[in-house]
């Protein structure tokens, strides 16, 4: 763990039997990707992320089948030993919020998508043009949630995405850092008034920077206020392979850094050990020890590491913690990685050239960004991103978003240039900033679209 007079005094907020925040260590969690309905493969990823050193687990909680597979899937975790506290990720549903409240540790909800009451008073409220909740509807719907979860001694997660705010429109949103920590500090009033504190906060967004941001903001606002509540920290969509892993080190290493982490979460389209192993790289070079034995220096803004590390996840936390060592990062002109160690060399590489595009400072190629999939998607989100990353690999300056299903999907693709939602049985849509132009066509049909429109626009320029 970090050494405690470096971290943020933090509330310790009870995750079951996994107290977070206070003097407790920086935890580690991911979150399933299988339909949760589907017990047998849900626990085999709950089992590996556990042996490979998750504190928590996040399953997602759609529907009332996954209710009963998500308390049978605890109750054989437990009968093998596995008392490690699992959280519900639940989006709009109060009743399957309200029946998870007695069941998991700690539920997850999006602010953006559970403030809204149940139907009836929704189209109430709706009627009356705002698409702000007003505080006093606020309340009362969260007061029967807040009340099951202090009768269980179940702690809330208010998580917020820059993709999904609290607007009827997601295409108009505001995304700014000040309007997520406004939103988030709205609901964290509302919970107090209702006699409830068993609260952890995180305001993520796909952009590395724009994380640190919103999340630095809310620790300030916080200890102004006085409401230290534990941070979860995490790049949304950050996608996968190597630009995945420097988005995620470039938005939460800095934050470690900082001491404002309690808990942290890599969101990566592959499984969920993967994204504990990479975070377990990331609190290993904050804390510098571990195998980590890089040096970083600069000469005429150019960058230089020398890591002799074997581990493709330990070298892109070095890389990225010494870039981000640099007072002037942003003059960087060139990085040059030496990893004699490496037996894959294109990592090596890989690994300088993202830093540039993920920091903002030279575009190489497509930038992507992909959703982690969960119970939500019924496509092999790992297959078909890779495949969209093989095609259409050479666009500098073009955004792709890649989301596995239409709940979050619209929201979170909405500042990239094309976006493309699975929808079932393996096809998707294709979207051009933000419009829909395509439906329910396969993978390899939309790379064809959307390599057609980029090579028109091209040739029209
Ligand atoms: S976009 Fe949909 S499938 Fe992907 S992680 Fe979010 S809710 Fe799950």
């Amino acid at each position: 763990m970090l050494p405690q007079h470096d971290r943020r005094n933090s509330r310790e907020v009870f995750i079951g039997n996994v107290p977070m925040g206070g003097n407790n260590p920086v935890r580690l969690q991911t979150m399933t990707k299988t339909d949760t309905r589907d017990v047998q493969a849900t626990l085999k990823q709950c089992r590996q992320a556990l042996d490979a050193g998750a504190d928590y687990i996040r399953i997602s909680v759609p529907d009332v089948a996954s209710v009963k597979a998500f308390e049978k899937i605890k109750n054989k975790l437990a009968g093998d030993g596995y008392r490690s506290p699992l959280i519900a990720d639940i989006h709009y549903r109060h009743d399957l919020a309200i029946m998870m409240a007695g069941i998991a540790d700690k539920l997850r909800i999006n602010p953006a998508n559970f403030g809204w009451p149940p139907e009836s008073k929704k189209k109430q409220a709706k009627k009356s043009g705002k698409s702000e909740i007003p505080p006093g509807l606020l309340a009362e719907t969260l007061a029967p949630l807040a009340e099951a979860c202090k009768k269980h001694g179940t702690a809330i997660r208010l998580g917020g995405n820059a993709g999904s705010v609290e607007h009827t429109n997601t295409l108009t949103k505001t995304r700014s850092a000040e309007f997520l920590v406004n939103q988030a500090v709205k609901y964290l009033d509302i919970l107090e008034e209702l006699g409830f504190y068993d609260l952890v906060v995180s305001l993520k967004n796909s952009n590395p920077a724009e994380t640190t941001e919103a999340t630095r903001l809310m620790h300030q606002r916080m200890q102004q206020t006085g409401q230290h509540y534990p941070l979860h920290i995490g790049v949304t969509e950050s996608g996968l392979g190597v630009s995945g892993r420097v988005s995620s080190a470039l938005g939460i290493i800095p934050l470690l850094r900082e001491g404002i982490a309690d808990t942290i979460r890599v969101s990566l389209t592959e499984e969920p050990e993967k994204e504990i192993h990479f975070a377990q790289k990331l609190l290993d070079v904050c804390r510098q020890n571990g195998d980590n034995v890089f040096e970083a220096t600069c000469r005429d803004n150019m960058l230089y590491i020398i890591s002799r590390t074997s581990d493709p996840d330990t070298l892109i936390a070095e890389a990225v913690q010494g870039f981000l060592t640099l007072p002037e990062r942003n003059a960087i002109q060139h990085i040059t990685i030496e990893a004699p160690g490496m037996a894959n060399q294109q990592v090596v590489k890989e690994t300088a050239a993202q830093i540039m595009q993920q920091a903002d400072i030279k575009e190489v190629g497509t930038r992507f960004i992909s959703c982690p999939a969960c119970a939500r998607t019924s496509t092999d989100m790992e297959k078909l991103c890779r495949l969209f990353r093989k095609e259409l690999a050479d666009y500098p300056g073009i955004h792709i978003a890649i989301m596995g299903c239409m709940v979050n999907g619209p929201g979170e693709m909405a500042g990239a240039d094309y976006g493309v939602i699975a929808t079932s049985n393996d096809k998707v849509n294709v979207y051009a900033e933000g419009v829909c132009i395509k439906r329910n066509i396969c993978g390899k049909e939309a790379i064809s679209l959307i390599r057609e429109i980029l090579i028109e626009d091209d040739s029209g320029r």
